[in-house]
């Protein structure tokens, strides 16, 4: 694996104002979060972060408008995504960063998981009407879409409790769709050139399926997150730089869907920021 260069062509000029820091791990209201990609980044202004990546659920729909708006207010924006993929049928979630936005490969990938969600959801639906709850609209492609729906019903008071009776994995409403595995995955991302990163790997119970699991090509790992007990993170930053994996970080909010977690409780630094800015410039405009 090779990353771009540190520095060259990239602006540094919010270095000297602020420490440098970047969380590389938010979700718009393009796939579950609550907030714009516009209103994310002005929440990340505001939070004093100097990069950011937007990593909405297994869609693109952010970029370009929020490149645009990005450059305009004054923050560096990292194209990312987040894949939900599956490895020996455990749930395994990928953050990609600095890909080729136009890339066909990634484009179509999009695409196979918007038609996954949507026949997902109507099973989902299904499920629920089984166990004699019936729904109306459902606003989006998410489970905490079909949380939200829930409230309003009645049925639930809570997304936790959305999850925790009906919509978590295993549960009676769950159902995952046609999966697409991690090792497709990963070869899209890299063809796409991009970095893939395992996710909140804390989410991975079974030792021996991260121990399996980091013997795939990945570039790098979510060390820093802010659930992560000190331990937890220790485990993590030992692994990566065994590795030699890129370490990343982020803070995974989600808006109001998500209210525990805050845009920048956990970020990256300059340097790491850069590796994956730096090669993303490379091929920019592609
Ligand atoms: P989806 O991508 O539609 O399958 O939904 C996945 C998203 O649902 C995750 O990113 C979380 O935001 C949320 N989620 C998944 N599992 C749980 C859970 N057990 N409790 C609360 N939220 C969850
Ligand atoms: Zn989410
Ligand atoms: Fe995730
Ligand atoms: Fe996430």
């Amino acid at each position: 694996m090779s990353f771009g260069k540190k520095g060259s062509h990239s602006k540094r000029r919010f270095a000297a104002l602020h420490p440098f820091r970047a969380d590389l791990h938010c979700h718009s209201s393009f796939s579950d979060g609550t907030d714009t990609p516009e209103a994310l980044i002005d929440l990340a202004l505001e939070k004093g972060l100097s990069g950011l990546s937007i990593t909405d659920h297994d869609t693109l729909g952010a970029y370009p408008q929020a490149l645009d708006y990005a450059q305009k207010r004054g923050l560096l924006l990292l194209p990312g995504i987040e894949f939900s993929a599956y490895f020996q049928e455990s749930p395994v979630h990928i953050l990609a960063y600095a890909f080729r936005l136009k890339s066909e490969a990634l484009l179509t990938l999009c695409g196979r998981h918007r038609k996954r969600r949507f026949e997902r959801n109507l099973e989902i639906v299904q499920r629920l009407k089984g166990l004699g709850i019936h729904l109306g609209e459902i606003k989006g492609e998410g489970r905490p879409h079909i949380a939200l729906a829930l409230i309003e019903k009645g049925v639930v008071g809570s997304i936790q409790e959305a999850f925790d009776r009906f919509l978590g994995d295993g549960k009676p409403a769950f159902c995952p769709g046609k999966t697409i595995s991690v090792e497709e995955t990963l070869e899209v991302i890299h063809r796409a050139g991009g970095r893939a990163v395992i996710a909140h790997p804390h989410l991975i119970r079974k030792q021996s399926l991260l121990r399996r699991l980091s013997e795939l090509p990945f570039d790098g790992i979510e060390g820093y997150y802010a659930k992560f007990s000190p331990e937890r993170e220790r485990k993590y930053l030992e692994l990566g730089r065994k590795k030699e994996w890129l370490i990343t970080g982020g803070s995974d909010y989600h808006g109001t869907n998500k209210p525990f977690s805050s845009l920048g409780s956990s970020w990256v630094d300059e340097k790491t920021f850069y590796t994956l800015y730096d090669h993303f410039n490379e091929f920019r405009s592609q």
